[in-house]
């Protein structure tokens, strides 16, 4: 049914809106979470404010409760994944200011446990368990990639001694081209290898900064999953292609609060943000000039958005009402490109 869902979907642009809970210690009553639909609509109010400017309400392709499981959630997203077998390009992203869940839905909370896991794990688990299982016919072949962007600039994280070259990004003219064909690319063959290597990409993460955190709200994380599949018969091969990208926290920081260092990654951040939003508004609207020469986020993605690709946008959201702003400037971002 869910395969059937996605290959009948008008466009390739899907926007899924998840709002994470209340961490333990805070103070419940304080949500904007007014109501949540069942076909994706979801009203936003401040309590604090009276009127028209307290209410707002949007629309996406689905709304996760903070009830969600990470496997609830997985589970409307394994036939994009799948497709990935088949040839197809795909980008997975997490968008939303810092501590909104961004990596919780990615990657997971720092928990060893299965049922934590978040999107990626399950991803690669689930290419695995398929093409081993149920796809006889072809034998497939599995790299993964791992890169940061920070400040414009590319860095590996994949490579065996830490170092932080930068890294240029090839013309991605060709579709199934890699885009930074310097980054290491490490063959894995079980959940086991990714647990690995997903290991050696947090910790050059952290590499020349002193709080993790802090950098890595601060970068986009790409994780490129590249499949290779060989026909048995007939030897005739196919190539696709999955991102899995964290991205950078989208809260606005005052330019009168930020100076020096801070100030130069907040316009990278914003920079790159906006170029994101506006390569995925041309899309949405088919547009025949797509903007993807604005910022190095798009260009290393570029061969895997637009075209055949498909596109798939978390919108995350921090229920309190300390962050209703925010949150309506991020649902603003998720309702243009939806
Ligand atoms: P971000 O990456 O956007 O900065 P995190 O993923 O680090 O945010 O989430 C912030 C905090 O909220 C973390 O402690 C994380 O474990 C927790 N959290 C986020 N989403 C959920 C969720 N769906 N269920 C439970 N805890 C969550
Ligand atoms: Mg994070």
């Amino acid at each position: 049914r869910l395969y059937n869902e996605v290959q009948e979907l008008k466009g390739n642009i899907r926007v899924y809106c998840r709002i994470r809970p209340f961490l333990p210690g805070q103070n419940k009553r304080s949500t904007t979470i007014d109501f949540i639909g069942e076909n994706g609509e979801l009203l936003i109010a401040n309590p604090s404010k009276q009127g028209k400017d307290g209410h707002r309400m949007f629309k996406f392709n689905k709304v996760y409760s903070p009830a969600a499981t990470q496997a609830e959630v997985f589970l409307d997203i394994q036939p994009l994944i799948r497709s990935v077998l088949d040839g197809y390009n795909v980008c997975i992203f997490a968008y939303g200011q810092t501590g909104s869940g961004k990596t919780y839905t990615m990657t997971g909370p720092n928990s060893v446990s299965k049922e934590y896991w978040g999107v990626n794990y399950r991803a690669l688990n689930d290419l695995f368990d398929i093409s081993r299982n149920r796809r006889s016919t072809f034998s497939y072949e599995v790299g993964v990639q791992m890169v940061e962007i920070y400040n414009e600039q590319v860095r590996d994280l994949l490579s065996n001694d830490g170092s932080q070259k930068r890294l240029g990004i090839w013309s991605t003219s060709q579709p199934n081209g890699l885009a930074v064909p310097e980054a290491s690319m490490l063959s894995v063959k079980s959940t086991s290898d990714v647990l690995e290597l997903m290991q050696i990409g947090q910790a050059n993460r952290a590499v020349g900064s002193t709080a993790l955190n802090e950098r890595s709200s601060r970068s986009h994380s790409v994780l490129t999953v590249h499949v290779r599949g060989v026909e048995l018969k007939t030897g005739s091969t196919l190539r696709g292609c999955l991102h899995l990208i964290d991205l950078a926290g989208s809260e606005r920081v005052e330019r009168s609060e930020a100076t020096g260092d801070r100030l130069k990654e907040a316009m990278h951040i914003n920079k790159s943000l906006s170029a994101l939003g506006d390569v995925i508004f041309a899309l949405a609207q088919k547009s025949p000039h797509v903007p993807y020469r604005n910022s190095k986020l798009t260009q290393v993605l570029q061969s895997s958005l637009g075209g055949q690709a498909k596109t798939l946008m978390f919108v995350q959201i921090n229920p309190d009402v300390e962050s209703f702003s925010e949150t309506i400037s991020t649902l603003k971002f998720a309702e243009r490109v939806s």
